[in-house]
């Protein structure tokens, strides 16, 4: 039966499985076969199964019956024998809440082994390694991304610290190799050495990037999110898709189109107009505190997670658009920043 969902009794023929009725299913007219469910563990396959049962009473008939009841309500998974010799024991067990919850949110009858199998094969890299990079990054590992690579070859100052991320012993030493070390801790089997003939699945934007590294993601077509946390506001986004969704370059000529003194302030950043919308060279220190980075880098890492994952028809949220926290509301909102035109970009008419 699907990890995560609770089997409870609605009365002595129905039994309900899961509580909340978005993913919750009723099953009535169980009769002694109900027997069958607390065989539903995972460690049996359909013969075994229907052996042990049999052993109790029930036909080989009836426990058919039941698993097909139950796969019918979308509650049943059939995790494959495969993922069982790809994935050692100890990965299958801390990966388990991962795999229960891609399951349901995804729906798959595979017990989430799709998704794992997805994230063990992707590589990630994260640009910045400050208190949202460094959280990111441990998120990701943690999630099973096979490899996460952190670039960012500043020391790791106190500001850095963040509970998912850096940790005091750190300070001093390059921000990319703590970021390394703080993946060893959660998630040991993690490859973190970045190799730069490598074109990553997806990059993630933390720290400050020049337009020649945004210029070779546009060429490479590697997908990228920017996520920014200043001034006591949250930006997730945007997701850019090269030729396929708005660009960062295509969100600052809204901005200049809102704002015609954006490219002179844009510019004073450091970063010129080809960049801006990943996080900048801003104040020192960033009005970004402990629960905004985290709360921040959780929701850039879902985003991420769900380029990986390619959940559905649906393009991710931050796809033309910016999810944004705005301090002290804690709500986050979307906003909507289609392609422009005139961006070389040419994602204006693209199916997204
Ligand atoms: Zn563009």
């Amino acid at each position: 039966m699907k990890a995560g969902l609770l089997p409870l009794w609605r009365d002595t023929d129905t039994v309900q499985i899961g509580i909340d009725p978005r993913r919750a299913a009723a099953l009535t007219g169980l009769g002694t076969a109900a027997a069958v469910l607390s065989l539903l563990d995972g460690s049996r396959d359909a013969g075994e199964l229907a052996r042990t049962a049999q052993a109790y009473g029930i036909s080989a008939a009836t426990t058919d019956r039941v698993l097909g009841l139950l796969a019918s309500a979308g509650v049943l998974n059939d995790f494959p024998a495969s993922l069982h010799k790809f994935l050692p024991e100890y990965l299958r067990a801390r990966l388990a809440p991962e795999m229960a919850c891609a399951s349901l949110a995804y729906g798959d009858g595979d017990g989430g082994a799709r998704t794992i199998a997805r994230r063990r094969a992707a590589f990630i890299r994260v640009y910045g390694a400050g208190r949202i990079g460094a959280c990111v990054a441990t998120f990701l590992a943690a999630s099973g991304i096979g490899r996460v690579t952190c670039l960012d070859g500043g020391a790791t100052e106190p500001a850095d610290l963040a509970p998912a991320g850096l940790a005091i012993g750190d300070i001093g030493s390059r921000r990319g190799d703590a970021v390394a070390r703080a993946i060893a801790r959660i998630a040991p089997e993690t490859v973190t050495a970045d190799n730069p003939q490598l074109v990553p699945d997806l990059a993630v934007l933390t720290g400050p990037v020049t337009p020649d590294e945004v210029e070779a993601l546009m060429r490479d077509r590697v997908t990228h999110l920017a996520v920014r946390a200043e001034e006591a506001i949250g930006v997730v986004g945007p997701l850019v898709e090269p030729g396929r969704s708005a660009c960062l370059r295509c969100i600052n000529l809204h901005k200049a189109a809102l704002d015609p003194a954006w490219p002179k302030v844009l510019a004073q950043t450091g970063l010129g107009a080809g960049a801006g919308t990943g996080a900048g060279a801003g104040a020192v220190p960033a009005a970004c505190d402990t629960v905004l980075a985290a709360a921040t880098a959780a929701l850039a890492s879902a985003q991420a997670l769900a380029v990986i994952d390619g959940c559905g028809p649906q393009p991710p949220a931050a796809a033309n658009g910016t999810l944004e926290l705005f301090l002290p509301e804690w709500q986050w909102r979307r906003r909507t920043w289609v392609p422009v035109s005139t961006c070389t970009c040419r994602a204006r008419g693209a199916t997204r």
